[in-house]
């Protein structure tokens, strides 16, 4: 996607910040939008490629050509043709283009003569599928929680409900629907109410995602120590975070944070429940688990010596057979 106007020698989304806008994915507005831009070189551009990676800025558009949201944000209407061009060559209203045919005469043969493939293209007519829309609507999700993960942000807060106000995540979901993104606009629109549920699976995902890549390094390694803090409390539950210090492929002593897992239920069930989350789910081997430590005080330490005994009898299970 081009951050910036595809009209030529126009400094929208460069120099002028302007809000930007996606071609129609409909050929026949499309090519009412191209008509007018001027871009001989797009002339054989099917709709859908013209949608994903060329934009118009918002100087093109009359006031009338925007949704009123009262300066919320800046959508255009369905059926808005970009009508606003600066040079001469390119002011066209449907009026002026009649009067001016003789003097673009050369220009329109020229473009005529490029225009000719799309026409008989057939891909000019298909529509972007249901699965590139979606591709591209989750691509955006995960960006944001990648860019919020990185900057060490919280996606959401439990107080956000109740105070009735708007989570960092969609906060900066909306950042990017009113920066033009119309496919994130329309998907947003059909997904809203699932979006808590949709949030989960996708923080999951980028989860198991970046253990599965730590995991993998670890074992490659060949041993590990298995370290757990204090426990933490979130949303009044209690869990275990588990870090895993081993030597990585630089030959460097590294410690990484591997999860959290749940911390409830009684000493025996708790600790079988602790050891099938890191082995099974996250895949640790224990024959590979040469030592660990633990730091929990007071009333929960025989709850984590336990723990701490089931993981010595597995990994020594394991090396003595
Ligand atoms: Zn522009």
């Amino acid at each position: 996607m081009r951050g910036h106007c595809a009209v030529q020698n126009c400094s929208g989304g460069k120099s002028d910040s302007q809000p930007l806008f996606r071609f129609p994915l409909e050929s026949e507005r499309c090519k009412q939008w191209l008509d007018k831009c001027q871009r001989e070189d797009l002339n054989d551009k099917p709709a859908d490629q013209l949608y994903k990676y060329e934009r118009l800025c918002g100087k093109h558009f009359q006031p009338s050509a925007f949704v009123d949201s009262e300066g919320q944000s800046v959508v255009l209407k369905d059926d808005a043709v970009p009508t606003i061009f600066d040079s001469p060559a390119t002011a066209q209203t449907s009026h002026g283009k009649r009067k001016e045919a003789g003097k673009v005469d050369e220009k329109d043969i020229k473009g005529r003569k490029k225009m000719k493939k799309p026409d008989t293209e057939p891909a000019s007519n298909t529509p972007v599928s249901e699965e590139d829309e979606n591709r591209e609507y989750l691509k955006s999700l995960f960006e944001i929680v990648l860019l919020l993960g990185g900057n060490n942000i919280p996606p959401t807060d439990p107080e956000d409900e109740h105070e009735n106000r708007q989570s960092n995540f969609q906060a900066l979901l909306e950042y990017r629907i009113h920066s033009g993104d119309e496919t994130l606009r329309k998907k947003w629109d059909e997904n809203k109410e699932k979006f808590p549920e949709e949030l989960k699976n996708l923080i999951e995902v980028c989860e198991q995602y970046i253990r599965g890549k730590l995991v993998e390094e670890v074992q490659q390694n060949g041993h590990f120590s298995l370290l757990t803090d204090e426990l933490v409390i979130i949303s009044g539950e209690m869990f275990l975070p588990f870090f895993v210090r081993f030597v990585d492929k630089s030959n460097c002593q590294r410690e990484s944070f591997l999860g959290l897992v749940p911390f409830s239920g009684d000493e025996d069930v708790l600790a079988e429940k602790l050891l099938a989350e890191i082995t099974e789910k996250w895949g640790l081997k224990m024959e590979q688990c040469k030592g660990q430590a633990h730091s929990c005080s007071g009333t929960h330490s025989s709850k984590i010596k336990k723990f701490a005994a089931k993981v010595t009898e597995n990994s020594q299970q394991q090396y003595s057979v």
